[in-house]
């Protein structure tokens, strides 16, 4: 009887190859099935993806923002490997941005500004458009059985949406937030906001999808109707989400003096504005990127806040390039890949 040599590949597969839908340095989309296995170091986990969520940055990606080549994609939700010796069979979600633990940034627990970070499928790490994805335990948040797949795949865009709570004074918390945008990020935004229990209106030119603020108990208003009222210049806080190069003008038109404007819209090309609205008005403007993970996945546990009825479309992995130009197309709100 044959002998059965020692396996060289560990209990769990490595090496075996994955698909992935990967973005090439000439700008062009391409799915394969024989992106080599991901090897986790010791201190990441390998995670087999269940859903990933594609999101605006990505077609921004494929536009060329960031200048990044190789496996796209970082809202996820999926299971830890069952060889991984501490977290094995947990179902997961992730901080996307890995810093590198040393620098000072780092050290005062700033690894999203680390200036060695890598971040998931964006900057120098692959993403999580795959069947399997390796990510340092340390970024990882178990999430509770009472958030479906469906649920938690929302995490990632739910904590960057809870940053901006960050940039308020608290003081003010009885303050309306105008959240300028009603595309995924927007709606994303007031439902989030609004679910944290502040104060939210959301200005947006989809009536559907005003609606939909509107059904999660948000105010929201025809853009065309703000830009024509009289009383502009009324918000304490805008938050800029229009994912549009046009946004950014028109929340700083929104925002009275001395009001605050956050910025969420991430572009390829540069945004041509009149800073001088900044100066007469003394206005703060200040960007705000990715936030905290566990604060989503407690938000998510709470059953306060359901961003379900945005998911426009679930599509297999194998479908990815027709579902990223599905998620591109006007009205079009979340479309998620089912590995
Ligand atoms: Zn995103
Ligand atoms: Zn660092």
């Amino acid at each position: 009887m044959p002998r059965l040599i020692a396996a060289s590949a560990p209990s769990n597969a490595y090496g075996r190859a994955v698909r992935a839908l990967i973005l090439n340095a000439a700008g062009e989309l391409a799915l394969v099935d024989d992106q080599p296995d991901p090897i986790p170091s010791a201190a990441e986990a390998l995670i087999h993806v269940k859903r990933a969520g594609i999101c605006d940055t990505d077609l921004q990606l494929v536009r060329g923002y960031a200048g990044f080549a190789g496996v796209l994609g970082h809202e996820f939700v999926g299971v830890v490997d069952q060889a991984d010796p501490e977290l094995a069979g947990q179902r997961v979600v992730a901080d996307i941005n890995i810093g590198c633990g040393a620098c000072p940034r780092c050290s005062h627990g700033d690894g999203h500004h680390c200036p060695d970070r890598t971040t998931l499928g964006i900057r120098s790490r692959p993403g999580c458009f795959a069947d399997r994805v390796a990510i340092p335990r340390r970024n990882l948040v178990r999430v509770p059985d009472s958030v479906d797949d469906d649920l938690a795949v929302f995490a990632e865009p739910v904590a960057a949406a809870l940053h901006v709570l960050d940039e308020l004074d608290p003081r003010a918390a009885g303050e309306r937030i105008d959240v300028l945008g009603d595309g995924k990020l927007g709606l994303l935004i007031s439902l989030a906001l609004a679910a944290s229990g502040r104060q939210v209106r959301t200005i947006g030119h989809h009536r559907a999808k005003l609606e939909l603020a509107a059904a999660a108990g948000v105010a929201a208003t025809a853009l065309e109707h703000e830009l024509a009222a009289s009383d502009q210049r009324s918000s304490a806080v805008v938050v800029e989400a229009t994912g549009h190069p046009s946004g950014l003008a028109r929340a700083l038109w929104l925002a009275r003096p001395r009001g605050l404007v956050i910025l969420k819209t991430t572009s390829a090309a540069p945004i041509p504005v009149d800073l001088s609205a900044i100066v007469v008005n003394e206005l703060r403007v200040v960007g705000s990127r990715c936030g905290d993970m566990h604060r989503a996945v407690d938000l998510l546990a709470q059953q306060r806040l359901d961003p379900r009825p945005m998911i426009a479309a679930t599509m297999a992995l194998a479908q990815a390039p027709a579902a990223l130009e599905h998620a591109g197309q006007r009205g079009v709100l979340k479309v998620l890949l089912r590995m």
